[in-house]
C-alpha cells in the first residue's frame, strides 16, 4: 500500500524553504565565561538566518552598554538583524531617549520596547520616574519620535500580573500597537489556549498586528518554573508530571524537554502559526532542534 503524504504541512518536508519566521532572544552576558557561551550559541543558530536576534535589557539601564555592544556586534560579526531590548522604568526620557538615539546611531533598527519591572519586582505596583515615560505605549510613541523603528510590545497570554481584567490587558496592548509598534511578542507559557484565548481577545478589540508566541524551553524544569513564577506565567501540572524525578537525570530532562517544546510548537504550527520568538537562554541545542522541525538548516 501506498501513502500519498504531499498534503502534509512543509514542517515535515526536507526540502522545503521553511515558510516560517523565527526571531531568538538572548541576555548579554555578565562573564568571559557566560560571553564565551553566548557567541558559541550565536554562531550556532545565526546560520539559520532567523528574522532578528534580540538581546534583553536589565530593568533600570543597568545593561546599556553590554546591550548594545552585544548587539552591535551580532550584526557586525553575523550579518542578522538584531534587536535590542529597552525598558523606561526608573529612567527620565532624556535618558531613555539618549539610549535610543545611541541605537539608532550604531544602525540598530529594532527595538524590542517594554516598560520593565519595578525593583522590588513584578507583582509590586509600577510608577513611572516623574521625568520618564509612563508605561510602554507612552515609551513606543517616544522612540518613534526619534527614528522608523521596528518595533515589538510585550503581550501576556495570562494577563500581566498587575493588569485589572482582561478589557484592561486588551486595552494596553492596543495602545502600544497603536502608538507604533509593529508586533507583539508573549511572555513565556506552557499551555497554548491561553495564548489562542490571547489572540482571539485582541483580535475581536481590532488588532490586526501579528502577535508572536515567546517560546521557553524548559532547559532545566527548576529554573524555568522559577522564572515562571516571577513573570506570571504558570507552569500547567502535566508539564510538571514530566519532569517529575529527573533533576539528577539529565540526559531524559533533556528529552522530555525537547518533546515538550516540540509539542507546543507543532500544535502552534497545525493550528496555522507561522511566527515564533524562542527564548534561548544564551543556549542553542534546544532551539536549533526546534527550528529544524520548522524546517530551518543552516547555510
Ligand atoms: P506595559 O505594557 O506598560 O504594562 C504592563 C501592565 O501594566 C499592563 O498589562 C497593564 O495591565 C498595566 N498597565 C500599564 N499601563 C497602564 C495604565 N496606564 N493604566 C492601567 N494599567 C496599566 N523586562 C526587562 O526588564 N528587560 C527586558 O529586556 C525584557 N524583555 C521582555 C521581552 C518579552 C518578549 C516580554 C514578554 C517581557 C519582557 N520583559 C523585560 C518584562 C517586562 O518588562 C515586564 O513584563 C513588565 O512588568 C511589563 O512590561 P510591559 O512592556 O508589558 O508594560
Amino acid at each position: 500500500m501506498s501513502t500519498d503524504y504531499t498534503d502534509r504541512p512543509s514542517r515535515r518536508s526536507p526540502d522545503a524553504r521553511p515558510d516560517f519566521l523565527v526571531s531568538f532572544e538572548f541576555f548579554p552576558p555578565k562573564t568571559d565565561v557566560m560571553e564565551e557561551r553566548f557567541w558559541e550559541s550565536i554562531h550556532k543558530l545565526s546560520p539559520l538566518h532567523p528574522r532578528f536576534v534580540s538581546v534583553t535589557y536589565g530593568a533600570g539601564g543597568s545593561t546599556r552598554e553590554r546591550t548594545l555592544r552585544m548587539v552591535s556586534r551580532i550584526k557586525s560579526e553575523t550579518g542578522v538583524d538584531a534587536a535590542a531590548h529597552l525598558t523606561c522604568v526608573g529612567a527620565t526620557r532624556e535618558e531613555v531617549d539618549a539610549v535610543v538615539q545611541g541605537y539608532k546611531d550604531a544602525g540598530i533598527t529594532r527595538i524590542v520596547a517594554l516598560r520593565g519591572d519595578p525593583p522590588e519586582g513584578v507583582g509590586k505596583p509600577f510608577t513611572p520616574h516623574p521625568d520618564g515615560y509612563k508605561d510602554a505605549a507612552d515609551l513606543v510613541a517616544g522612540i518613534r519620535r526619534i527614528g522608523d523603528f521596528d518595533i515589538s510590545v510585550a503581550a501576556y497570554p495570562e494577563r500581566h500580573p498587575q493588569s485589572p481584567s482582561w478589557d484592561a490587558e486588551i486595552d494596553n496592548l492596543k495602545r502600544k500597537l497603536d502608538a507604533g509598534a509593529t508586533r507583539a511578542i508573549t511572555q513565556m507559557y506552557f499551555d497554548n489556549d491561553d495564548y489562542f484565548r490571547l489572540v482571539d481577545r485582541a483580535q475581536a478589540a481590532g488588532v490586526s498586528a501579528p502577535i508572536v508566541p515567546g517560546i521557553q524551553p524548559i532547559h532545566s524544569f527548576k529554573q524555568i518554573s522559577g522564572f515562571a513564577a516571577r513573570c506570571g506565567a504558570s507552569i500547567p501540572g502535566w508539564v510538571a508530571d514530566r519532569f517529575d524525578g529527573l533533576d539528577e537525570d539529565p540526559e531524559t530532562h533533556a528529552l522530555v524537554a525537547s518533546a515538550v517544546a516540540a509539542e507546543q510548537v507543532l500544535e502552534l504550527v497545525d493550528q496555522g502559526i507561522t511566527e515564533f520568538h524562542f527564548f534561548t537562554l544564551n543556549r542553542s541545542n534546544l532551539v536549533l532542534a526546534l527550528a529544524r522541525l520548522l524546517g530551518y538548516r543552516p547555510d
